[in-house]
């Protein structure tokens, strides 16, 4: 690796509009955050917070070793058992993120002389997952149930893994489910869906949209997570049966080679899932919020908190987000690789703890920022 080539690329990243730069928060910030995954607003919950608090107290600030060692602490233990039973489980393993998590049950499941079933929706901790496993991987069309049942049908290996997001994170529409569960089940495949997005948002009480379509509990289906997003705190879960659940401990090599996810993001964690349980209206206030919102911006009616409004032009979706910042909104910003070229766009997710005034302001921001009539 040289300077000249890093230069290079550089430059030839910045000429096509996807040169990026984290911009750090501070304390005190006034903006109307629009861009984050705190779908719920609990990061910053003083249940939650005080939850991070008292595993600090009891455990300090690090775990201290992978999870196999002495890295285990109690309450790790106790949030896989209660994550479990929330999203109906037998089981659950927590790993340091929900990026390891996915990565972690992709390989674990599939190897060489296996069979993956992807698609065009999944996100990248699920695709690495496929690269990393060694195992046949075949793309299909996202949402497209009918071609992952004929690419099952057909296939000569004899175990199968089918992978998908229930929420797609890129623009929040749901995935057939109860058709690829079907599929997964005529012929001898194992589905793994991914409810990052879903958790907390979707399905009774927020338990997923796995749950929403009666399949929670159901035999050879995996469901991951994270507690990044409307738990508002760090890591990722997979949940299944208890032989999954060893099968993870064993053979999950971001299990067993990674250091044991903090006290602190346990406790915040487990004090959100709580919280969650005590307020099973909050995800209805988010999904209600998304679709006002959406309405005001003219996007189409979103059926999570995710607010997807399509620019097209990657510089021009920057300068609508730059524009949105400037007005005190912050709103997310997709640009290839992360969408498909031509698709730039402003993501807004919905936040269950923002009230309809602000929902006002935040629409007129982002009417003006991307030129539309009736803006502020
Ligand atoms: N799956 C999906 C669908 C996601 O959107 C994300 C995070 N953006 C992850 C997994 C990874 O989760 P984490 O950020 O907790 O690593």
């Amino acid at each position: 690796m040289t300077a000249a080539w890093l230069a290079d690329v550089a430059e030839r990243t910045a000429a096509a509009g996807l040169h990026r730069a984290p911009v750090a928060r501070q304390p005190g910030a006034t903006e109307i955050n629009l861009a984050s995954n705190d779908y719920l607003g609990l990061s910053t919950h003083p249940d939650v917070m005080a939850g991070a608090h008292a595993a600090i107290d009891t455990w300090g600030t690090g775990s201290t070793s992978s999870r196999l060692v002495v890295g285990t602490v109690q309450a790790h233990v106790d949030f896989e058992n209660d994550f479990a039973d929330f999203v109906g489980a037998d089981a659950a393993l927590m790993f340091s993120s929900g990026y390891l998590a996915n990565v972690g049950a992709v390989t674990a499941l599939a190897g060489r002389g296996d069979l993956i079933v992807s698609d065009t929706g999944a996100h990248a901790s699920l695709i690495d997952g496929c690269r990393l496993s060694r195992a046949r991987v075949v793309v299909v069309d996202r949402g497209d149930h009918h071609a992952v049942r004929r690419v099952l049908s057909e296939r000569t290996e004899q175990r199968a893994l089918v992978v998908t997001d229930s929420v797609y994170s890129i623009d929040g529409r749901l995935a057939p489910l109860r058709e690829l569960y079907a599929a997964t089940r005529a012929t001898g495949a194992t589905l793994l869906v991914d409810e990052a997005h879903a958790i907390g948002v979707r399905g009774p009480g927020g338990r997923g949209l796995v749950a929403e379509c009666g399949l929670a509990g159901s035999p050879d289906l995996v469901v991951t997570a994270v507690c990044s997003k409307s738990l508002g705190a760090q890591g990722g879960v997979v949940a299944g049966s208890v032989l999954l659940r060893d099968h993870l401990i064993d053979h999950a090599r971001t299990f067993i080679f990674d250091t044991g996810v903090n006290p602190a993001a346990v406790g915040a964690a487990h004090a959100a899932l709580r919280v969650l349980i005590a307020n099973p209206h909050l995800p209805d206030r988010l999904l209600a919020g998304a679709r006002r919102i959406a309405a005001a911006v003219g996007a189409d009616r979103p059926e999570s908190a995710v607010v997807s409004l399509i620019v097209g032009d990657p510089a021009a979706a920057v300068a609508a987000a730059q524009e949105c910042r400037d007005r005190g909104v912050l709103v997310g910003c997709f640009r290839p690789p992360s969408v498909p070229e031509g698709t730039s766009r402003l993501r807004l997710t919905m936040r269950a703890d923002v009230d309809d005034a602000t929902i006002t302001t935040v629409a007129a921001v982002v009417r003006n920022a991307l030129g539309m009539a009736g803006a502020a």
